[in-house]
C-alpha cells in the first residue's frame, strides 16, 4: 500500500533527488527555460540513428586545483560551452572519455551495463593523461542524475538504448606544456538505434599497413580522443577501398592483430579454443571483451589471451580452422568479420555471414543488458 505524503509528514520535502546521493557532493539543478516538446522528442525518438541526437539535459562538475579539487556539480540544460582560446585542451589534447549505455529493461525499468568499470577505467585513462582522479561515486552519481532527467528520452525500440557519453578535459588557460590545473567534467547523453545500420550484419575489415594506432609505452590504453584522432585517415583509407572498418597491427613488427579503431576481436577455432589479442598496453581494455571472456568460457570454450598474426588470420581462415572472427564493443555490442581485405588481397572469414558462436553470444549478451536473460554475474545496475 502506498502512504500519502501528507500521511508520512513528508509534504514539505522536495521530490527530487528521487534516490540518496552517495557521491558526497549536492548537484545542484539549473531549470530548463524550454524543454524539448513531447510530441517533437517521441517523433525524433523513431528514428534516432547514432550520436545525432541529444537530450535536454547535461552535468558540468568542476575541477580546480586552487578550490581544492573537484567542487561544483550542476545539472541544466544542454548548451553550448565557452572556452577560452587558450584551453589546454585545445593545443595539447588533454582529454579522456567514455562510452556507456542505459538500457530500457522487459519492466520498463532502466539498467546500466557494468558502469563501475566505465568509473574505473575513466580514472585509468586520467592517469595516463596526467588528469585528476574522479572519484568512482561522483562519476555513477553524475549518470543517475542525467538518466533520471532524462528518462523519456529512452528509445522504446527494443533496438534502441540511451548512450551516455561523459569526458573530461584541460580548461586551464595557458600555453604551456605540463598538466593543466583546471579542468571539467561533462555528461551528455543521445538517444541511439543500431550502430551499424542493417544491425548485426558482417562488416568487412581493412588492414591498414601505412598506420598504426598505438607504440608501446604510448597512449594506446587509455580512451583519449588523440587515439581516435589518429585513426581517421586510416579509416578513411579503409573506406575509399570499400571496408567499412580499420584493423591495426602492432606498430613494432607490423604483424600482430591488435584491435579495430573503437572495438576489440575475437577469433573462434574449429577445436572449441578462441583467442583474443592480449592488453599489452597497446589495445584499449575493452568493457565488453571482459564480459565476452567470461561469457565464452561458460560456453565451455577455451579462451587465450595471446597474441595471433595478420599471416595466421589468413591461413587459418583459408583452411577453415578460423570459424568465426568477431568485433565487440559497447556501441556495436557483438559485430560479426565477414571479410578481410589484406596486403596479400582479401579472405573471407567462414562463410562470410554471421557465424553461430557470435550470434549465440551476441543474444546472451545483449539479453542480460535488456533484462531478458538472467544476470547471473550481477553486471546490471537497475536505475
Ligand atoms: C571504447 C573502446 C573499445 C570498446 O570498449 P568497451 O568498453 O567494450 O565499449 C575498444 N577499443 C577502443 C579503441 C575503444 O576506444
Amino acid at each position: 500500500m502506498e502512504l500519502p505524503f501528507s500521511f508520512l509528514g513528508l509534504e514539505n520535502l522536495p521530490c527530487e533527488p528521487t534516490h540518496t546521493n552517495r557521491a558526497g557532493m549536492e548537484f545542484e539543478h539549473l531549470p530548463h527555460p524550454a524543454p524539448t516538446p513531447a510530441d517533437k522528442r517521441d517523433e525524433a525518438l523513431k528514428d534516432p540513428g547514432f550520436g545525432k541526437l541529444f537530450t535536454d539535459h547535461m552535468v558540468v562538475i568542476d575541477y580546480d586545483e586552487a578550490k581544492g579539487g573537484w567542487h561544483k556539480a550542476t545539472l541544466g540544460p544542454r548548451e553550448a560551452i565557452s572556452l577560452d582560446p587558450a584551453a589546454a585542451v585545445l593545443h595539447y589534447a588533454q582529454e579522456i572519455f567514455e562510452g556507456m549505455k542505459a538500457y530500457k529493461q522487459g519492466d520498463d525499468t532502466l539498467a546500466l551495463f557494468r558502469p563501475e568499470q566505465n568509473a574505473r577505467r575513466f580514472n585509468e585513462s586520467a592517469r595516463r593523461m596526467a588528469m585528476p582522479d574522479l572519484p568512482e561515486e561522483l562519476f555513477l552519481e553524475s549518470i543517475r542524475q542525467l538518466v533520471a532527467a532524462d528518462r523519456d528520452w529512452v528509445p522504446g525500440d527494443p533496438d534502441g538504448s540511451l548512450y551516455l557519453r561523459p569526458f573530461m578535459f584541460a580548461s586551464e588557460a595557458f600555453l604551456g606544456v605540463r598538466p593543466a590545473k583546471q579542468y571539467k567534467y561533462i555528461l551528455i547523453a543521445s538517444p541511439v538505434g543500431p550502430y551499424f545500420k542493417g544491425g548485426a550484419k558482417p562488416v568487412k575489415i581493412w588492414v591498414s599497413r601505412n598506420y598504426t594506432r598505438a607504440a608501446p609505452g604510448g597512449t594506446g590504453a587509455a580512451k583519449t580522443g588523440g587515439n581516435y584522432a589518429a585513426s581517421l585517415v586510416p579509416q578513411a583509407e579503409g573506406i575509399e577501398n570499400g571496408c567499412d572498418q580499420v584493423v591495426f597491427l602492432d606498430a613494432v613488427e607490423k604483424k600482430w592483430v591488435e584491435e579495430l579503431g573503437g572495438m576489440n576481436l575475437f577469433f573462434v577455432f574449429d577445436d572449441g579454443t578462441v583467442i583474443t589479442p592480449p592488453l599489452t598496453g597497446t589495445i584499449l581494455p575493452g568493457i565488453t571483451r571482459n564480459s565476452l571472456i567470461e561469457l565464452l568460457r561458460e560456453e565451455g570454450l577455451q579462451v587465450r589471451e595471446e597474441p595471433y598474426s595478420i599471416d595466421q588470420w589468413r591461413a587459418d581462415a583459408t583452411t577453415g580452422k578460423l570459424l568465426e572472427t568477431m568485433a565487440c564493443g559497447t556501441a556495436a555490442v557483438v559485430t560479426p568479420v565477414g571479410t578481410v581485405l589484406g596486403p596479400d588481397g582479401e579472405f573471407t572469414i567462414g562463410s562470410g555471414g554471421t557465424g553461430q558462436m557470435t550470434n549465440k553470444i551476441r543474444e546472451r549478451l545483449v539479453g542480460i543488458q535488456k533484462g531478458s536473460v538472467e544476470d547471473t554475474h550481477g553486471w546490471t545496475m537497475k536505475l
